[in-house]
């Protein structure tokens, strides 16, 4: 199933951890509607302004593959509402900044610098446009406000 034109179902529930441990992760209906207004309104956007591949290395987490891998119960990934991603040849800096200026989101989060990840998330009751920064601190993650290297 195709949620936009650059994006499937398939490659937002896809999972290494789900696929090693054999763990299902099927979405609901709602949360397929979820992943596509996600899709609609943060990913397709920034991969028409890039024209490179956006690569989502997670999506949705059902709640044993959550629990497996000891993600926040509160998670906005459990609820299709959230992804982690990378822009090829982009760094997540770069990308944070340019969806900062022209898009709205519930949270942007850029994770653990470079190499590291964008986390987004997109939710039609909650739409904060926040920003914050993740760093490791002696192993524990700390969140910071804003967009910071
Ligand atoms: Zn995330």
């Amino acid at each position: 199933m195709q949620l936009t034109s650059n994006f499937s179902l398939a490659e937002m529930v896809r999972s290494q951890t789900a696929l090693r441990k054999g763990i299902p992760n099927n979405p609901t209906a709602s949360e397929i509607a979820a992943l596509r207004l996600l899709c609609e309104n943060v990913l397709q956007p920034v991969r028409e302004h890039y024209g490179v591949p956006v690569n989502i290395s997670s999506g949705y987490r059902g709640p044993r593959l959550n629990r497996s891998i000891g993600g926040s119960t509160t998670s906005q990934h459990c609820q299709g509402e959230a992804a982690d991603f990378t822009v090829a040849g982009k760094s997540n800096f770069e990308v944070c900044r340019w969806m900062e200026r022209r898009l709205n989101y519930d949270q942007l989060i850029y994770e653990f610098g470079e190499p590291g990840w964008v986390h987004c998330s997109f939710s039609a009751n909650r739409m904060r446009n926040m920003e914050l920064s993740a760093t490791r601190n002696s192993g524990r993650v700390q969140y910071l406000p804003g967009l910071k290297r």
